[in-house]
């Protein structure tokens, strides 16, 4: 059984007052939580206050980004042992915003994958289409690709450490809802890749989230699937009160789940 997992990517958002207070609040709240994993990724200015806030709670707090080297020139980056000398957990890696805007490349991407398990941070794998392959019919082999070239030269023992995000392009920040029914073929498609690629177990065993304008009126058509363990959350991720109804719906969804 995989434990659901809610994402906050906090993007380029907040300031250290709400920072702080969203992080107090939220470990309260986590105390009544243990049913379902809670991240918190801020930008890198405010890692390690939430590191600090978050200490001996179960919320995990992760940076939205790195590079994939150790140390050295590289002007503006930070970098995998870095992230883990502050003790955070999780870094979200080849978001769709920084494909687009920054450029990365899945090889950029796979390089970050493995930087990541090499210091046993839990790296969260985003993938998702634009809306013009999703119109021509070709998100499946287009997420298929993007999973495969990522997980390149990843063995199966780091493979199921891998959190991977399925977060279509077009309904990222737009208010437009990829339907529960869309986002669980595709999700089941990228589980059925790693089964290919690795086995059942790792299959079994990697969650899959669904990503894209998720609110705390309409995750429920997505969480009921079996196969969708979660989400990541941006812009509703930055509103306690919405951020927390959008746990509960994860959390109180137990034995109710679709097999479709
Ligand atoms: C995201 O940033 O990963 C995201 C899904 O954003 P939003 O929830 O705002 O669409």
């Amino acid at each position: 059984m995989r434990k659901k997992i809610l994402i906050a990517n906090w993007k380029m958002n907040s300031n250290l007052t709400d920072s702080q207070d969203f992080g107090f609040k939220l470990k309260n709240y986590s105390k009544e939580i243990s049913s379902v994993d809670i991240a918190v990724c801020p930008p890198d200015v405010y890692l390690l206050t939430l590191v600090n806030i978050f200490k001996e709670s179960n919320v995990l707090v992760g940076t939205q980004n790195m590079y994939h080297k150790e140390e050295g020139a590289f002007t503006g980056e930070i970098s995998p042992k870095m992230v883990k000398d502050i003790n955070a957990q999780i870094v979200i890696l080849g978001h769709s915003e920084r494909r687009q805007y920054f450029k990365e490349t899945d090889g950029e991407i796979n390089l970050k994958l493995k930087a990541a398990l090499k210091h046993n941070l839990i790296p969260v794998f985003c993938v998702g289409e634009d809306l013009e392959t999703r119109e021509k019919g070709k998100a499946p082999e287009w997420v298929k690709n993007q999973v495969l070239e990522g997980l390149k030269d990843i063995n199966s023992s780091d493979a199921e450490k891998i959190i991977i995000a399925y977060e279509p392009i077009w309904a990222i920040g737009t208010g437009k809802i990829c339907s529960g029914e869309d986002a669980n073929k595709i999700i089941k498609m990228i589980r059925g890749t790693i089964k290919e690629k690795y086995s059942e177990k790792v299959s079994d065993k990697v969650r899959i989230l669904y990503g894209g304008s998720i609110k705390s009126d309409n995750f429920s058509e997505h969480i009921k699937y079996d196969d969708i363990d979660g989400g990541l959350v941006g812009g509703a991720s930055l509103k306690y009160d919405e951020f927390t109804k959008i746990i509960n719906l994860a959390a109180n969804i137990k034995n109710t789940k679709v097999n479709a």
